[in-house]
């Protein structure tokens, strides 16, 4: 793969693309900057043979143009704390301060530009923004894996103007290792199991997965959309009318090539969507009218977990119940713990961002898995079998 560790940065500024798009609270402090640290290698490999960093990132989502709210500003101190220089900041992330700031650079240096996203051709993938720029460095590292399947100008249409002096950076190389680990070189059995709201959203990822899983665990809203198909009473719980024949089909799949898919046995049904709700736990394909589906029950957790102890490799995408709600976050926490678990044992377990990242940060079982994902979006596109544009850009 083409990595930093192919080159040596002495005396070149490295346009190093970043996803700092990390949360901040009303003080617009950072409160969880797991994005900015996942990147500091990669920072550090450039600094450490003596070049200089422009730094490229968006944060939120700023359709109305500048606001506090998502400068890149807000970041300076504290990438400055945590790579030990102070970093420089150009209000525009083009024009004159921009392009002096960055030919000002001297070794070690770092420079961070402000929101991309306050460009519209940067979502567009603009090539003349793009163009603009790349001449503010001489050597572009992709490190960007939460934007890597956007064709955004800084992702990928960038690439083109470094036709032979770009590559990844550690935490691309890393996110793409781990992803192929499971998708193109497993240890059997190969377990996904996959959660979270709609079958709609997932409906790719798992057509994808029956070509290389043998065992798949749905959980999570999801589930009652197959259960529903099958023939069960499902009450109110959340339903996707039109993916009932979807559903079949993947069942139907899934018998045809022998991948053994589990659905929960059991489930803890509410009468409201609260944790004031009055619960009770009946089989899943038996929840009475009026009662909704929001955590998987014992039964399921029981049974998820023979799975999950059998498997040598885990893909893990999507929460097993509305785990937001501590009354429904059970079966989330024991399928986090249970996956830390056989991690210990040698199992290989990928956890997929988004949400499932989220439940793995907040019962702090990070440092227990093999790998949690920083890219949502991208890690779903990428076991779907899509080709991601930032990964396809530093290929070609
Ligand atoms: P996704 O973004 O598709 O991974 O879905 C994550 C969301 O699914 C979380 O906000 C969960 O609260 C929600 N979710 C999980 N299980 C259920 C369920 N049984 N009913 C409704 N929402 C659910």
């Amino acid at each position: 793969m083409n990595t930093i560790d192919h080159y040596n940065f002495a005396g070149q500024r490295v346009l190093v693309r970043v996803d700092f798009n990390v949360p901040l609270d009303e003080n617009l402090s950072i409160t969880d900057d797991s994005r900015i640290t996942a990147a500091l290698p990669t920072l550090k490999k450039i600094r450490d043979d003596g070049g200089s960093i422009v730094l490229l990132s968006h944060l939120g989502r700023p359709k109305n143009g500048p606001s506090p709210k998502t400068s890149l500003s807000n970041l300076v101190s504290h990438i400055s704390t945590l790579l030990g220089v102070d970093v420089r900041f150009a209000d525009d992330c083009i024009g004159t301060m921009a392009t002096e700031l960055s030919a000002s650079l001297k070794s070690g240096e770092v420079l961070l530009l402000e929101n991309l996203r306050y460009y519209k051709e940067e979502e567009n993938g603009d090539h003349d923004f793009a163009e603009t720029l790349s001449k503010l460095g001489d050597f572009y590292v992709n490190d960007a894996f939460g934007t890597a399947h956007r064709a955004h100008a800084s992702t990928a249409i960038i690439a083109q103007f470094f036709p032979s002096s770009k590559c990844f950076g550690y935490l691309m190389a890393k996110e793409i290792n781990n992803a192929d680990l499971v998708l193109n070189n497993p240890k059997r059995p190969l377990t996904a199991i996959v959660g979270g709201a709609k079958i709609s959203d997932k409906i790719v990822i798992i057509e994808n997965l029956l070509k290389v899983a043998n065992h798949i665990i749905i959980g999570g809203g999801m589930s009652y959309t197959f259960i529903k198909a099958k023939g069960g009473a499902v009450g109110n719980s959340l339903l996707e009318k039109d993916m009932l024949d979807l559903a079949l089909g993947i069942l139907d799949q899934a018998a045809q090539k022998g991948v053994k898919i589990h659905l929960p046995i059991d489930s803890i049904v509410a009468d409201e969507f609260s944790n004031n709700a009055q619960t009770l736990t009946c089989l899943s394909h038996e929840i009475p009218d009026g009662w909704m589906g929001l955590d998987i029950g014992e039964q399921a957790i029981a049974s998820f977990k023979t799975v999950i102890n059998l498997s040598q490799t885990i893909l893990w995408n999507g929460p097993m119940g509305v785990f937001e709600l501590d009354k429904f976050s059970n079966g989330t926490r024991e399928m986090a713990f249970a996956l830390a678990s056989v991690t210990n044992n040698g199992t290989f377990t990928l956890i997929g961002g988004g949400d499932s990242a989220a439940a793995i940060h907040q019962y702090k079982l990070e440092d227990k898995v093999s790998y949690v994902s920083t890219g949502g979006g991208a890690l779903l596109e990428y076991f779907e079998g899509k080709v991601l544009p930032g990964i396809s850009a530093i290929i070609s």
